[in-house]
């Protein structure tokens, strides 16, 4: 069969909210400029109209007689194969469906083998760094060659017994792209295995698991354009079956009987089933099936070529202001996804965020993005402080650590990135119109009402 070229997408995917108003500190109001993807994107308005289109047949999983059950389990296990083939996966590889990619690598944190040596590198998110249980931390390279290099020495001066590598696709900070085949490639020269995060690689760009040669992959629906609460592991089936499943309860269990001694036996059940105790979320699982259809359907060439173009206007745009400092490992012309994070001299970054969010509606994170030991690889800092994921911790001579960050996608239109540029300048040149941003104690974004036009959304505040 020929293959069909998809045709470019010249224009942003169709997503909710992009319509929704917000008020202004300065007065007035404005149209919300999501520009914070990289924490959660926008459902796709495709995979809305999917869920709500599946909604009045909605049933339990693998457990009703019924109709609308049995409807509901074709559903979720097609959105199974339908995740498999948007990752490319191999025929014996399983797709578990789990709530995030934080669940998802605390899911093969337990299965992996007793005595498995994990190896991450510092700079990986808080959800790959943290999971493991033996686990040797590699200092942050300077260049993707670096990388590889740190990881073969690593992984040759370690004892005999099963290692595993954690590794991101493309940084939530810097959105710099790792070399994730080379990496698995070193890896498996070394007899270890790899997993790639690839929650912030997955909704900008193809993720091909067996072109990849990675063992597994993590990802989470809400970065992915399908915010109902699904993520997924998918990848080598022998460490997961021989584990204990990560829940015990209902659907994992296939026979459970008292023992004479008063305890019970349980014959667990193998593949996916295993690890996903529980009513699964077959909604999530449908939202992240269509989501990965929809990306498919645009193709992944045309999202990526203008997702490129916009990244393009927000590097030139911010090279052109004086003081702002994008942050990188791996220098300026590296290939990256639309995330990007910067410093501005004379600004506190959540101020800086703050009056971005109430001046211009525009909506950025700040804080260290749950990745301190990068942040302080890219910032120079040396504090051991740590904040929560979005707070600031302190860093040299006691200043605060801390950065701000854009990030976009597939449904970004133009003028958020250029509201965006001309904002920064705008605020860097003219500084704050309002009193809540530069030198106040905190942030007030709290200074405008929220008013959420949904059933309990109305806040007083
Ligand atoms: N890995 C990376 C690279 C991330 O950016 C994030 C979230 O920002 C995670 C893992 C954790 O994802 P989740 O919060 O959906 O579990």
């Amino acid at each position: 069969m020929p293959s069909v070229t998809p045709a470019p997408v010249h224009e942003p995917l169709p997503v909710l909210g992009r319509d929704v108003r917000v008020p202004l500190i300065t007065g007035g109001e404005t149209t919300y400029a999501a520009l914070d993807y990289a924490a959660s994107a926008p459902a796709l308005q495709r995979v809305w109209d999917d869920v709500a289109a599946y909604a009045p047949y909605y049933g339990s999983v693998h457990r009703g007689a019924g109709y609308l059950s049995q409807l509901s389990t074709d559903l979720f296990e097609n959105a199974r194969r339908t995740v498999a083939g948007f990752l490319g996966c191999r025929g014996d590889d399983q797709v578990i469906f789990t709530r995030s990619t934080t669940d998802s690598l605390n899911l093969l944190a337990r299965a992996v083998p007793d005595d498995c040596q994990a190896f991450v590198f510092e700079t990986e998110h808080h959800a790959s760094l943290l999971p493991w249980r033996r686990v040797t931390y590699l200092a942050a390279p300077r260049t993707p060659e670096q990388a590889v290099r740190t990881l073969e020495q690593a992984l040759a001066g370690r004892p005999q017994g099963p290692a595993l590598v954690c590794v991101t696709g493309a940084s939530n900070v810097t959105g710099e792209l790792w070399p994730v085949s080379e990496l698995a490639a070193a890896a498996h020269a070394h007899g270890a295995r790899i997993v790639l995060d690839a929650a912030q690689l997955a909704p900008h760009h193809p993720v091909d698991v067996a072109a990849l040669d990675v063992d597994w992959v993590a990802f989470s629906g809400h970065k992915l354009y399908a915010p109902f609460g699904s993520g997924v592991l998918a990848g080598r089936s022998d460490w997961l079956e021989a584990a204990e499943p990560y829940l015990a309860g209902g659907g994992a269990s296939r026979r459970v009987a008292r023992r004479a001694d008063g305890g019970v036996d349980v014959e667990w059940h193998g593949g996916p089933a295993r690890h996903e105790a529980g009513s699964p979320n077959v909604i999530g699982a449908h939202a992240i099936a269509s989501a990965c259809t929809a990306l498919t359907e645009a193709g992944f060439p045309a999202l990526v070529a203008r997702e490129r173009r916009l990244t393009a206007k927000v590097q030139e745009g911010l090279a052109r202001v004086p003081g702002v400092r994008v942050l990188s490992l791996f220098g300026p012309d590296a290939p990256r996804v639309g995330v990007l994070s910067f410093v501005v001299d004379g600004w506190d970054s959540s101020h800086f965020a703050a009056a971005l969010s109430a001046e211009y509606g525009i909506g950025v994170r700040d804080g260290l993005f749950c990745a301190h030991p990068l942040l302080r690889a890219v910032l120079g800092g040396a504090s051991d402080e740590a904040g929560e994921c979005g707070a600031a911790a302190a860093g040299p001579g006691g200043r605060s650590l801390n950065a701000v960050r854009v990030s976009f996608g597939a449904g970004t239109p133009d003028e958020h990135v250029e509201r965006f540029v001309g904002a920064v300048g705008d605020l860097v040149r003219g500084g704050p119109r309002s009193p809540l941003s530069r030198g106040s104690a905190a942030p007030a974004p709290h200074l405008r009402p929220l008013r959420v036009p949904v059933p309990g959304g109305t806040s007083g505040r």
